[in-house]
């Protein structure tokens, strides 16, 4: 047999775009800005491409780039990261933790991993052989379970998979979310891979949790982010892995015969951009501010939600619209009413239904009105 992942199909962030054209439907389903990100950093690309960043980049990333994310990381929460030895620079978040998987699971090592769940964590564990264990969250607050968590854990236990701002919900862990954590992933000597791709994007004047900010759990820990999220060039494909130096030789070993390196001119106008300090503040009130005009706009709607306490997504409860699959109801609110959205059903392991679809609102106010006035009318 040659599929080493036979029970896959089509993503369905691409399963819902492609509908989204087909059927030239507003969408609001994949998850990416239908604006611009700010133009000088498409000048600075063109900067670094015309001054000749055209060859490899150092194996681990752009020293510069490097060091300014090690800077941020120690001053928003106290690490201490070296740009050395615990940074690399990736091909976006998706090969940060696709690398770290590949390069701590072996045959038969369980990974926990929260459902639902953003969607490429689970394949990469099988496909190194690994084995999900699943812990469910559930709505309105899809908070975890740490008891549930422990007792999950069994000998063969290597890892668990860790998401906030959490994709699809938009739940936040709390600083004693990240303290269960670390008393359980140190007791049981876990590996931890923190996804924090939305960690500049979280609302009501929250704090994000990073792994980074908690010692003992920071030196088990890879923590993957996303350039795209960030600044708004989702097609950029560029993040990078903050490990400390013993977990991140590992990294390296795999990453240098993966890609080796990824885009140096966009690795050089980043380390340029990131020297603005500034650069970061505005992006929490700028998506507040969208979360919030879209909640406003169908608060009349018949949809029911708890609002998006981070990331760019918020999810809507249907029930008492209809009693269909949230698959089905997906489908024909892009077919039938010109709205493409995620089923979410989709991101839990049991494919658990919860009747509720994912909605991005990293779009234009035109969007997000046209999409507001379809959902007012159903
Ligand atoms: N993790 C989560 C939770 C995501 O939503 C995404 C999508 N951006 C990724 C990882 C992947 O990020 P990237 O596009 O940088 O590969
Ligand atoms: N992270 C984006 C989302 O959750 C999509 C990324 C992708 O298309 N793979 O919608």
């Amino acid at each position: 047999m040659i599929s080493k992942l036979p029970e896959l199909t089509t993503t369905i962030f691409t399963v819902m775009s492609k509908m989204a054209q087909e059927y030239g439907a507003i969408n609001l389903s994949q998850g990416f800005p239908d604006f611009h990100g700010d133009p000088l950093l498409v000048d600075l690309v063109e900067r670094a491409m015309r001054e000749g960043y055209n060859q490899y980049a150092p194996m681990p990333g752009d020293p510069q780039l490097r060091a300014q994310i090690a800077s941020k990381l120690n001053n928003n929460y106290g690490s201490n990261y070296s740009e050395e030895t615990d940074i690399t620079i990736t091909a976006g978040a998706t090969q940060a933790i696709f690398t770290a998987i590949a390069a701590s699971i072996h045959k038969g090592d369980e990974v926990i991993v929260f459902s639902p769940a953003y969607d490429c964590y689970e394949p990469a564990v099988s496909l190194f052989e690994g084995v999900s264990r699943q812990i469910q969250l559930r709505p309105p607050n899809y908070s975890p379970d740490w008891e549930e968590v422990e007792r999950s854990i069994g000998p063969k236990t290597k890892m668990i998979i860790v998401n906030s701002p959490h994709n699809p919900s938009g739940m936040l862990f709390s600083k004693e979310d990240m303290e269960e954590l670390q008393r359980i992933s140190v007791k049981h000597q876990l590996l931890v891979i923190s996804d924090e791709v939305y960690e500049h994007i979280i609302f009501d004047g929250n704090i994000h949790n990073s792994a980074a900010r908690f010692p003992e759990l920071a030196e088990r820990t890879f923590i993957t982010a996303s350039f795209g999220k960030t600044f708004h060039n989702t097609g950029w494909k560029i993040g990078y892995c903050a490990a400390p130096k013993v977990l991140m030789e590992e990294f390296r070993k795999v990453h240098q015969y993966n890609v080796f390196s990824v885009n140096h001119p966009i690795q050089k106008a980043l380390a340029t951009y990131l020297q603005d300090a500034q650069t970061y503040e505005d992006l929490a009130a700028f998506y507040q501010q969208k979360r919030d005009l879209f909640l406003d706009l169908i608060s009349s709607s018949r949809f029911k939600y708890v609002p998006s306490k981070g990331t760019y997504f918020q999810l809507l409860d249907y029930s008492e619209i209809s009693s269909e699959g949230d698959i089905a109801f997906a489908e024909w609110l892009t077919k039938e009413k010109g709205l493409a959205s995620i089923p979410t059903s989709v991101f839990n392991a049991n494919g658990e239904d919860f009747h509720q679809i994912r909605l991005c609102f990293a779009k234009k106010e035109e969007t997000l009105e046209q999409a507001a006035a379809i959902l007012n009318s159903i």
